[in-house]
């Protein structure tokens, strides 16, 4: 059974259609199909529910941050999870980062799940070449760069103009929401979210925050 239930609408609907340009559909099949459709619609509302209790249940909340701390914060989560999976973390942190300001909490759940992901895409690559490269840099235009970079089999060409849609994902048991809420997160910042492929191998997601405005 797959996670992500949009798709599984569609292909119980493509079944249902199949039967029904037979001679004499199958009733009993199409009722299950039709079932399974109306079950997966439910599970589809809960997941949008359980993001929208998510955002409501926690406000907004906007606070000088400390880039390497917030980011060290992340990594200590992620690296008993990329040890476990044979996966090198590298951290670079450049000198003199503009100020940046956000919550801490929606920018912690976007670098988790950046970084998740580049573990789940270094699965398909041989232990020894799995690397996890967190870099922070002042961005060229202002402001903070934060990128998470990774050494699997990048982004196929097909996916990139739907990485950030809700529902999308190539993962048997994913739900293809990661992404999306992540952009959500940032935008909320009024930074970006941008996916590239890198030079030669991995995939690359980069956060843009704006410089924090002076108080006075
Ligand atoms: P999920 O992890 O549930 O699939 P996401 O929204 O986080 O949902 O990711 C959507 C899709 O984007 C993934 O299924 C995968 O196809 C692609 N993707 C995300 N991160 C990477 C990455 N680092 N390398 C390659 N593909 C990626």
């Amino acid at each position: 059974h797959a996670a992500q239930p949009l798709g599984a609408m569609l292909r119980n609907a493509e079944a249902a259609e199949l039967y029904l340009a037979s001679e004499s559909p199958d009733l009993a099949e199409l009722r299950a199909i039709v079932s399974d459709i109306k079950s997966d619609d439910q599970r589809a509302r809960d997941v949008i529910e359980r993001m929208r209790g998510f955002l409501r249940r926690h406000e907004l909340v906007r606070v000088p941050i400390d880039p390497a701390e917030l980011v060290e914060g992340v990594l200590g989560l992620v690296r008993p999870d990329a040890r476990r999976r044979d996966v090198r973390v590298d951290l670079a942190v450049d000198r003199d980062l503009p100020p940046v300001a956000g919550d801490p909490v929606h920018l912690q759940q976007v670098l988790l799940n950046l970084s998740v992901n580049a573990l789940d895409a270094m699965e398909a690559v041989p232990a020894e070449t799995r690397v996890l490269e967190v870099r922070l840099r002042a961005a060229d235009g202002g402001g903070l760069e934060i990128s998470v970079r990774d050494s699997g089999p990048g982004i196929p060409a097909p996916a990139m103009p739907r990485l950030f849609e809700p529902f999308f994902t190539t993962k048997a048991q994913g739900m293809g929401m990661g992404l999306a809420i992540c952009r959500t997160l940032v935008e909320a910042h009024g930074g970006s979210l941008r996916a590239a492929n890198g030079d030669g191998r991995g995939a690359v997601f980069v956060v843009h925050l704006p410089e924090a405005e002076a108080k006075g």
